[in-house]
């Protein structure tokens, strides 16, 4: 789920299921207005009910649909409803998922008052969703515990740290930056990124074509130079259908998938099923309509089976599966 910004100033926050979430006066949710306290919303998402509890921690009123919460006090927030994080004012809205629709929220209008047909738009969106929507496989593993989650900047947002920092950067000119994978699901697995801030694949139209070749041209560049002295390794570079983490980027992994960092059988689907979209398939959307298909569904498929990428034996868990594919060729 996601609280948006109905007046876009800044990006959607992820809530995990379960998982508080405090928001206030920061960088990240760029409201430096004093009465705001740092720690003014705790926020725990429930995602198969639909909605989050928000606990008003600071010391000034924040609103729900124009509530008042009271201090240390919680109260429901419903997917589609407006939560004011102080004295009536910067609008927020909880959101199932993001869509090139929601993101842009033109239903959402600057008084922060969400309209009827948003409403309904949202209840006819809701009737086909499960909760299994929301985790899209490498979710889990990759955000801080409960007890450490950011009140500046959410674990989604950890890419952006990750760009700049110098032990994880291979490789940077003026168009993207390329960073090894903090958990990485194989041997060899990176990340390329638009050194332009593009959020992810949804966010892409056809004036991002040339940064796209690219994107994939550094990938091809990076995997070859990653492994010269085994011509043998191979490498797929693609993108995740609804991926995780804010900030556009294109994995670049090699296919021994032979790392600690791969446990679930959602990292295991998530690279190995259609979930895993091919650069060139993204390139050719982009040429060929201007804009990435929706693939929301496609998180039906990290509910798949355990099959062996190479052979196509089913295993039963992921130790029989690592096993498995040390040996298969
Ligand atoms: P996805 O958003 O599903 O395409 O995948 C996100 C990828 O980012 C996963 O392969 C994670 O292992 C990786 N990742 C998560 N957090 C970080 C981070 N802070 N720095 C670098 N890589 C990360």
């Amino acid at each position: 789920m996601y609280l948006q910004c109905c007046n876009h100033t800044h990006e959607p926050i992820m809530l995990l299921d379960g998982v508080a979430v405090t928001i206030g006066r920061s960088a990240g949710t760029k409201i430096l207005d004093k009465l705001c306290s740092r720690t003014q919303l705790q926020i725990v998402a429930n995602h198969s009910k639909k909605y989050a509890m928000v606990k008003q921690l600071g010391a000034n009123p924040s609103q729900i649909d124009g509530i008042n919460i009271g201090q240390g006090k919680t109260d429901k927030l419903s997917v589609g409803k407006i939560l004011h994080v102080v004295g009536m004012k910067y609008p927020h809205k909880l959101s199932i998922y993001l869509s090139p629709k929601d993101v842009d929220d033109r239903k959402c209008d600057k008084k922060g008052t969400s309209s009827l047909k948003s409403r309904e738009n949202m209840h006819n969106s809701q009737k086909n969703k499960t909760s299994e929507n929301f985790d899209n496989g490498t979710a889990a593993d990759v955000g801080p515990p409960r007890a450490t989650v950011s009140k500046s900047s959410h674990w989604s947002q950890g890419l952006k740290s990750s760009m700049t920092d110098s032990s994880l950067q291979v490789y940077k000119d003026d168009r993207v930056i390329v960073i090894k994978d903090k958990y990485p699901k194989a041997k060899f697995h990176f990340l390329v990124m638009p050194v332009e801030n593009i959020v992810s694949t949804v966010h892409l139209n056809s004036a991002h074509a040339s940064l796209l070749d690219h994107m994939w041209k550094v990938g091809r560049d990076i995997a070859k130079r990653s492994c010269d002295d085994d011509t043998k390794t191979r490498f797929r570079y693609g993108y995740h259908a609804v991926p995780s983490m804010s900030h556009l980027h294109m994995h670049v992994i090699s296919q021994d998938f032979d790392s600690p960092s791969l446990k679930t059988k959602k990292h295991w689907n998530s690279f190995t099923t259609e979930y895993f979209v091919d650069a060139e398939d993204i390139i050719h959307e982009i040429k060929t309509e201007g804009k990435v298909k929706n693939r929301r569904h496609m998180t039906e498929l990290l509910k798949n089976a355990l099959r062996c990428h190479i052979c196509h034996t089913e295993l039963k868990n992921m130790p029989q599966l690592k096993k498995h594919i040390k040996d298969c060729r």
